[in-house]
């Protein structure tokens, strides 16, 4: 792997147990920093309620951080019951007015959120980069880009919902009450806002605790772009923030994205209430390569399934199958494309592989990943050197995976990547859906209709097919089983949101 210009590093053990030594590259890379004087974070920020920055009810705050170096980048206020409650009170003060709105006139300030988000996506990426840990060329090239069309999409939805196919005039359900996840905190913010906003709910939303603060900038966009006072509400804090919000009485609508395990106390909680629920869990996503498949671009497809955004992705393709009859061909030209992949400073554009979210995440990777080795299987990174401060992982392959290892059975969210054989197109439909969940799945041929025929028979909410990990704001999005229900996105994540 090329050494990105990282701070001093040394070498991890772990990570430089390799097989292939990298190749002596043609050239090298000059540093290609992105400027962090284009954003501009305060030592330290308030909740979101009512239109104002307000300080928690017993002055709670907790501190976030960059993943790549540890800096403290600021002080957050952490809300509690009290301030849940004033949060949900406001959005229902608000909801009266913003629900009569026509749908026009909500859709021009949708409008104006999404062209300011446009206006301010570099400061934004490189908030999100650096409150995230993620790639500074993903946070401007995917994040940024989605969260802007998602407002744009919603918007236009706005005063069209007569014609959604839910009936004339479908009712908004009230106020939402929203958490989510730290992998990709402005987009899943644009997820649960668009929606909710275009269909005439309001909202509190709870960002993850390791990244709050781009839903805080999130807020003062709300501001600038004139949006009624609590419309929006934002209140950062921990997982308890997160269960008085999903518990409110007077929330009508709960969206939840992250782990299995918390959505099912969500469930729990939910369940006998007249609330709405829609969950987006975990994922143990197939990329399936067939024999007839374009290696070079399977491969490619395997990279951005398993390593965008340090594999901390629901819908990874985390269990590669690949046709017995390929399998060596394949993993050749896979670790040579490993060893090319830049990891270091998230903020250089030449950067490939970024910060893990937090040393709790990195922890846990680390133990799936010891585990796996325990149980047997091959493991592989590309020579990688690992910067001093902040959470890293490198690459990782394992390889002689069978189905009974816990690496190809539970969600690592993490940059490894599980690979199994298959011999027929039935083995890999068997092998693919044995799995609780059922989010997402990949599948490289060349033969449109085999696509089709296993496309069919596979229990998962997205699949790719020669292809992995796009996303567009019209196409919905979400799970089966254990990954949950409901979907987001496209004219199918307006249901979520209305009174149908
Ligand atoms: P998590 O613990 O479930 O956290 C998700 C969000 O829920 C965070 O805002 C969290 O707050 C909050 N939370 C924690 N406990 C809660 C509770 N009892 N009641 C209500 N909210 C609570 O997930 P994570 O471990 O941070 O994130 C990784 C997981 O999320 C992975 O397993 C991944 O599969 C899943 N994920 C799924 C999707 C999807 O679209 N399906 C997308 C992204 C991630 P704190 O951050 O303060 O703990
Ligand atoms: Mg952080």
């Amino acid at each position: 792997m090329a050494p990105a210009p990282a701070p001093a590093s040394t070498p991890d053990p772990a990570a430089t147990r390799a097989a292939t030594p990298a190749p002596a590259p043609a050239f090298d890379y000059a540093p290609a920093p992105e400027s962090r004087a284009v954003v501009d974070i305060a030592p330290s920020y308030g909740l979101f309620i009512d239109g104002e920055f307000t300080e928690a009810a017993d002055g709670k705050v907790f501190k976030t951080v960059s993943p790549s170096t540890e800096e403290v980048l600021s002080e957050v206020a952490e809300a509690g019951e009290a301030d849940v409650d004033r949060a949900v009170k406001a959005a229902r003060r608000a909801f009266e007015k913003w629900s009569a709105l026509p749908g026009a006139e909500r859709a021009k300030y949708l409008f104006r959120i999404a062209r300011i988000i446009q206006e301010r996506s570099r400061e934004l990426a490189v908030l999100e980069t650096l409150d995230n840990g993620k790639p500074i060329r993903e946070t401007r090239d995917a994040d940024l880009p989605l969260v802007a069309a998602h407002f744009f999409y919603y918007a236009g939805w706005a005063d069209k919902l007569d014609h959604a196919g839910y009936g004339p005039d479908p009712r908004p359900l009230g106020v939402a009450g929203q958490v989510i996840p730290w992998n990709f905190p402005l987009l899943m913010l644009a997820w649960k806002i668009a929606p909710a906003l275009a269909t005439g709910n309001t909202v509190v939303l709870k960002p993850a605790e390791t990244t709050p603060l781009s839903a805080l900038f999130f807020a003062d966009i709300c501001r600038r772009a004139g949006l009624p006072k609590g419309v929006v509400n934002i209140v950062t804090g921990d997982g308890r923030a997160g269960a008085a919000l999903t518990a409110h009485p007077d929330v009508n609508k709960v969206a939840f994205t992250g782990s299995t395990a918390v959505g099912k106390q969500i469930a729990r909680t939910v369940a006998g209430t007249r609330k709405k629920l829609t969950l987006e869990l975990g994922g143990k996503g197939a990329n399936i390569v067939f024999d007839d498949a374009p290696i070079d671009q399977a491969v490619e497809g395997i990279v951005n399934g398993i390593f965008f955004n340090q594999g901390q992705v629901c819908c990874a393709g985390s269990r590669l199958l690949v046709q017995e009859s390929v399998h060596d061909e394949l993993l050749d030209s896979l670790k040579r494309r490993l060893t090319t992949l830049r990891l270091g400073d998230p903020l250089d554009k030449n950067t490939d592989i970024g910060a893990i979210n937090s040393a709790e995440q990195l922890a846990r990777i680390t133990a799936l990943a010891d585990q796996g080795e325990a149980e047997g299987a091959e493991r592989w990174s590309p020579v990688c050197e690992l910067p001093e401060n902040g959470y890293w992982f490198a690459p990782t392959l394992f390889t002689n995976v069978t189905q009974a290892h816990t690496i190809a059975r539970d969600e690592i969210f993490g940059p490894v990547l599980s690979v199994l054989t298959f011999r027929t197109p039935d083995e890999a439909v068997a092998k693919a859906n044995n799995t609780p969940y059922g989010l997402s799945a990949g599948i490289w041929t060349e033969k449109g209709s085999r696509i089709l025929a296993v496309a069919n028979k596979l229990r998962a909410g997205v699949i790719w097919s020669n292809t992995f990990n796009k996303f567009d704001p019209t196409s919905p999005f979400g799970g089966y089983k254990e990954s949950g229900f409901g979907r987001e996105g496209g004219r199918h994540g307006l249901e979520a949101y209305l009174d149908v």
